[in-house]
């Protein structure tokens, strides 16, 4: 069986609603769905659950709501009127949202609770489209469907006795169609997981139900090889494996959520990234490992907002436990790290800016130069990360000669360079007002018909793989 979960542009309106059903239908092995809430049906539109989070703080800052639920109910009906179901789902989602609007809870339970509400309404409005189809299916609940969570507002985690519950959907006749993003505690509280969580209920129900195969259902062909604002009409990538898409998502890859391959690549299910409006397309297969004989890299990633922290101080290499010291300032001071790079008497910390305050910024640097006495410290901003990400890097000659080269002809500076923590990656941090230029050069080097390393030269394999 098959675990198949379409996201926000593929529910956004009545017209997309139709395609999923037919895709459904089209593979009877599609025997659980999960939903996410509609999302933006063109650029400018704004998605369901930014309008839920806004009836929320207009209620919970005392504020004249009924504007926001009404365009929240106008979007509903819309979909509902278009595919000619009956308007007891519209009653049911207006107590719904009435409900949760007079919540006793806490704020951010309250925030959670309304959040659901998009993706609960997406699964019963496809659930009673695929009734009307004649299509066996019914609406699951994230609590029947066996999904418990940790009582993290806006960032559940799931709790592993969830997976024999979740098993038990494969004992359904009928197809399970569950909305995406939330879960429920153990004490019955409803929690969401970050933004974008539906993938993440996705890969947890396909891992859970041991499924054959895991389609996640969005608006492209399938993932290209670098981002399209860079490159016109970039290279699809046919198939990646677990540890470079998740490299790839680290980097600015929007396809999924950071978090949601997890579950999948715990039990090795096969992910296959398709499109609801060209479902024939054969997609992007994520995959445990893959041939890598005839493309060693196979995407370039890039992310920008960061900070570099450098610290320098002679003698630092037998200085035990500087390191730590260091690192932990950024522990006490709640920054969360990405990256450090170290010289024999240096050390960079790389992080991601937004964190970076003027105030956490003073601490910061007083305490280092107070607590470590290093010789210097200094901060350096708009920092872009760019990553060339792929299994055969490890066992190819050449690749870091090629991305440096391709930076120099395109007259980019490369402030650092991340080679062999990772296998599957090389990173560079450059400044972010050379990004663009950077990704077309190495593109060209890469994925163009003249690059020229994209077969693995027979000397350079090391041979232990
Ligand atoms: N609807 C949620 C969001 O917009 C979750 C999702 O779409 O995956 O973040």
């Amino acid at each position: 069986m098959k675990v198949a979960k379409f996201g926000g542009s593929s529910v956004a309106n009545a017209t997309q609603i139709k395609k999923v059903a037919n895709i459904i239908k089209s593979d009877p092995s599609r025997k659980v769905i999960v939903v996410s809430a509609p999302g933006k049906r063109f650029s400018g539109d704004v998605k369901m659950t930014d309008l839920l989070i806004d009836l929320c703080y207009a209620k919970q800052n005392n504020q004249d709501y009924e504007l926001h639920l009404q365009k929240i109910m106008d979007r509903f009906q819309e979909i509902v009127d278009e595919l000619e179901l009956d308007h007891h789902i519209l009653e049911d989602i207006h107590q719904t949202i009435q409900k949760y609007l007079y919540f006793d809870a806490s704020p951010l339970a309250q925030l959670d609770a309304l959040k659901s509400i998009g993706e609960d309404s997406s699964a019963k409005i496809v659930s009673a489209y695929l009734n009307r189809l004649s299509i066996d299916a019914s609406y699951v609940n994230p609590k029947d469907a066996g999904i418990f969570v940790s009582n993290e507002p806006g960032q559940a985690q799931l709790l592993p006795q969830s997976f024999p519950i979740i098993y038990k959907l494969r004992e359904r006749e009928d197809v399970a169609v569950v909305p995406g993003f939330f879960g429920y505690t153990t004490e019955n509280d409803l929690v969401t997981f970050s933004r974008g969580g539906s993938d993440i209920t996705g890969a947890i129900l396909a891992a859970g139900t041991k499924a054959s195969l895991y389609e996640n259902f969005t608006d492209v062909d399938s993932v290209f090889a670098v981002n399209p604002n860079f490159v016109e009409n970039p290279k699809d990538i046919s198939v990646l494996t677990y540890k470079e898409m998740r490299e790839l998502s680290y980097a600015g890859f929007s396809v999924f959520h950071d978090e949601a391959l997890i579950p999948a690549f715990r039990e090795q299910i096969p992910v296959c990234i398709k499109n609801t409006n060209n479902p024939d397309a054969p997609g992007t297969m994520v995959v445990a490992e893959r041939d890598v004989t005839n493309q060693c890299v196979v995407g370039i990633a890039s992310d920008v907002g960061f900070c570099s922290l450098y610290v320098s101080k002679f003698l630092m290499n037998r200085e035990i436990g500087f390191g730590r010291k260091l690192l932990n300032i950024f522990e006490d001071e709640g920054i969360s790290f990405e990256h450090t790079p170290s010289g024999i008497d240096d050390m960079s910390v790389i992080f991601r800016d937004h964190q970076f305050t003027p105030e956490k910024e003073k601490v910061v640097i007083d305490r280092i130069r107070n607590e470590l006495h290093v010789d210097t410290v200094s901060i350096h901003r708009d920092l872009a990360v760019v990553m060339i990400v792929g299994e055969g890097l490890e066992n190819t000659i050449g690749v870091a000669a090629k991305a440096t080269a391709s930076f120099a002809k395109a007259g980019v500076n490369i402030d650092m360079i991340n080679q062999g923590s990772s296998e599957v990656s090389m990173m560079f941090g450059i400044h972010a007002v050379d990004l663009e230029k950077a990704i077309q050069s190495l593109y060209k080097e890469f994925f163009t018909d003249d690059a020229t390393n994209l077969k693995i030269p027979p000397v350079s394999v090391r041979g232990h793989k």
